[in-house]
C-alpha cells in the first residue's frame, strides 16, 4: 500500500531540488503517492494572504504530511513567513535537526578526525516566534516571550522519546534560566520533571552560551540537545556549520497530527533556475520523512547511496573539492541513483524505525486545548504600570504616589528603567530611556481586586501616558514575576 503525502515544490531552487529528490525516490520505488499543493510566493502574489490555496490547506490537513521546498515570503507587504506560519498553524511543536559528519564534506572537524553525530530538538511554536511586539514609545520596542508549561512538556517529552528510539544515552537541555528566570526557568523546570520519567537517559542542563562554546570546541560531548525556539534556532544553525553548512541540514517539524519535512536553507534566489543547487538537505529531510512513515529500509538504502556518493567526492558547486568538476542538480541526483545499493566505507546506516510508523492525520472536530491541569492557588499581588515619561525618577515617584490617593490598599514599591531599578535607590549613572515601569504592590494583609489595579493605571493616566499594564501574581505561594536588577 502506498502512502499519500502533500508536496509543495516551493520557490527559487525549490522545484529543481524537489524534482531531484522525487527522482531518487522513484528510482528506489519508494511507496509514496504525491498530491502537489499550491503554496508559496506566487500564491501570495495571486492574493492568497496565507500563501496557499484553500485546496492546499485542505489537502495538507487531510494527509497530515507535507514535504516542502523552501518558500519566499514577499518583503514589505506585512505578510508573515509562510514557513513559520505553517509550523505554527499546524502545531508542529518539535523541530528535529540531525547533524552528522558526511564523508566528502570537508569541515574543520572532519579534518581533525572528530566525528559529529548530534540531534537538536527545538521548540517550534512559542517563545518570541509569537511575534507579539509593540512600540511602547517611539524609542522603546518590546516583544513578548511566551513559554508555556504544556508547550514545553510536548517538545521535551518528544526529545526524550526520540533519544530512546535512537538508542542515545544522553539528553541536554540548553537554556538561559540564570537570566530569564521565569521563562527559561519554566522550560528547565519541566525538563527536570519529565526527566524523572526517563531514568535510563542521562539528563543534564547547560547554559546556552556555555553550550555554544562547547559545541565549537568539543561537539562530541553531546548526543541530543533540547532548546526553546530562538535559542534552538541559533544553536541548530551553529551545528549546521559544524557539519558543512545549511546544504547538509535536514529539518523535520513534528506534530501530533501534521508534520512538515523541509530543508533548512532558503530559496537561494541567486542560483535559482541555473540547475546547480545542492539537493542534499532536502534529500536528507526526505529520508527522515521516510523513517517517520515507517519506510525505514528505503530510508537506509537511499541514505547509504547518498553517503557513498559524497564519499566518492561527487559534489555540487557549493561544496567539495574545487579541483574536481562539480555536478548540476540533476546529475548529482543521477549519481545517487547510480549508487543505489552501495554502502559507504564505514558500513553505512541500518534500517531501524527512527520514528513511529505514522499514516495520515487523525480528523479532529474542535481545536485541542493544551493544559497541564495543575490546580495551583493564585494570589494577586499588584501591578507593573509601564509609562512614557522623560522626568527624573524621583519626580515620577511623586506622580505615582499621587495616583494612590484613591487607592489606599497599595504601596509604590519601585520604579525601573530598562529593567534596572532607579527608585527608591539606584545609581546616577544608570542611563534612562523614555519608558519607565512603576511597580505597585498591595499592603500586607489586604486582598485586592483586578478592578482596583486597573483604577491605579487609570488614575495615573491623568498625569502620564500609560503604555501597558502587567499584573503581579503569586502561584502556589511562589512569586510569579521577576524583581528589577538592583531591587
Ligand atoms: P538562502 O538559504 O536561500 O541562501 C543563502 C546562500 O546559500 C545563497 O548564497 C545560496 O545560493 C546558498 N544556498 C542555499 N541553499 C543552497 C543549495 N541547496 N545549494 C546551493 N547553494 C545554496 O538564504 P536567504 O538568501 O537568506 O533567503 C532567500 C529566501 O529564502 C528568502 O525569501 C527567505 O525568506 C527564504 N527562506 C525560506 C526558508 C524555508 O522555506 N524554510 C528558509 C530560509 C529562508
Amino acid at each position: 500500500m502506498k502512502t499519500k503525502i502533500a508536496v509543495a515544490n516551493g520557490d527559487g531552487i525549490g522545484p529543481e531540488i524537489m524534482q531531484a529528490v522525487l527522482k531518487i525516490f522513484k528510482a528506489h520505488n519508494v511507496p509514496l503517492e504525491y498530491e502537489f499543493v499550491e503554496m508559496g510566493k506566487s500564491y501570495f502574489d495571486a492574493g492568497h494572504s496565507t500563501g496557499m490555496t484553500d485546496q492546499a490547506k485542505e489537502t495538507i490537513e487531510k494527509l497530515g504530511i507535507l514535504f516542502k521546498g523552501p518558500m519566499e515570503t514577499p518583503k514589505g507587504k506585512g505578510v508573515k513567513s509562510i514557513n513559520v506560519t505553517a509550523r505554527k498553524v499546524w502545531n508542529t511543536y518539535a523541530n528535529q535537526r540531525d547533524f552528522r559528519t558526511l564523508n566528502g564534506v570537508e569541515t574543520v572537524f572532519s579534518k581533525a578526525g572528530i566525528p559529529i553525530n548530534l540531534t537538536i530538538v527545538r521548540e517550534n511554536i512559542e517563545d518570541t516566534y509569537g511575534g507579539i511586539e509593540h512600540l511602547l514609545t517611539y524609542d522603546v520596542a518590546v516583544g513578548r516571550r511566551i513559554i508555556t508549561r504544556p508547550g514545553s512538556e510536548q517538545v521535551i517529552r518528544y526529545a526524550f522519546e526520540m533519544v530512546r528510539r535512537k538508542g542515545y544515552k544522553k539528553l541536554a537541555c540548553g537554556h538561559k534560566a540564570n537570566i530569564m528566570k521565569l521563562t527559561d526557568g519554566l522550560f528547565l523546570e519541566v525538563f527536570k520533571e519529565v526527566a524523572k520519567e526517563y531514568p535510563d537517559i542521562e539528563a543534564s542542563d547547560i547554559i546556552v552560551d556555555d553550550l555554544c562554546m562547547k559545541l565549537v570546541s568539543r561537539p562530541q560531548m553531546f548526543e541530543a540537545i533540547v532548546l526553546t525556539n530562538l535559542q534552538g534556532d541559533i544553536v541548530s544553525d551553529l551545528c549546521a556549520g559544524l557539519v558543512g553548512g545549511l546544504g547538509f541540514a535536514p529539518s523535520a517539524n513534528i506534530g501530533d497530527n501534521i508534520s512538515i519535512f523541509e530543508a533548512v536553507h532558503g530559496t537561494a534566489p541567486d542560483i535559482a533556475g541555473m540547475g546547480i543547487a545542492n539537493p542534499t538537505a532536502l534529500l536528507l529531510s526526505g529520508i527522515s520523512m521516510l523513517r517517520f512513515l515507517g519506510y525505514s529500509s528505503n530510508a537506509a538504502a537511499i541514505e547509504n547511496s547518498l553517503l557513498y556518493t559524497l564519499e566518492q567526492g561527487v559534489h555540487t558547486g557549493d561544496f567539495g573539492d574545487k579541483s574536481t568538476p562539480s555536478l548540476g542538480t540533476t546529475d548529482f541526483a543521477d549519481a545517487v541513483i547510480a549508487n543505489l545499493g552501495k554502502v559507504p566505507a564505514d558500513g553505512g546506516v541500518f534500517a531501524d524505525a527512527d520514528f513511529q510508523v505514522k499514516q495520515n492525520a487523525s480528523p479532529i472536530k474542535n481545536k485541542l486545548t493544551l493544559s497541564t491541569g495543575a490546580k495551583v492557588e493564585e494570589e494577586m499581588i499588584g501591578v507593573d504600570v509601564f509609562v512614557e515619561s522623560k522626568v527624573q525618577p524621583g519626580e515620577l515617584a511623586e506622580v505615582a504616589k499621587k495616583s494612590l490617593r484613591f487607592n489606599e490598599n497599595f504601596n509604590l514599591v519601585m520604579i525601573s528603567n530598562r529593567g534596572t531599578q532607579v527608585w527608591p535607590t539606584g545609581s546616577i549613572y544608570t542611563e534612562l530611556v523614555n519608558e519607565y515601569r512603576i511597580r505597585f504592590e498591595k499592603k500586607p494583609g489586604t486582598t485586592i481586586k483586578q478592578k482596583e489595579i486597573l483604577h491605579i493605571a487609570a488614575d495615573l493616566s491623568e498625569d502620564v501616558k500609560v503604555c501597558s499594564v502587567e499584573f503581579l501574581m503569586n502561584f502556589g505561594g511562589k512569586i510569579g514575576y521577576t524583581l528589577a536588577q538592583g531591587q
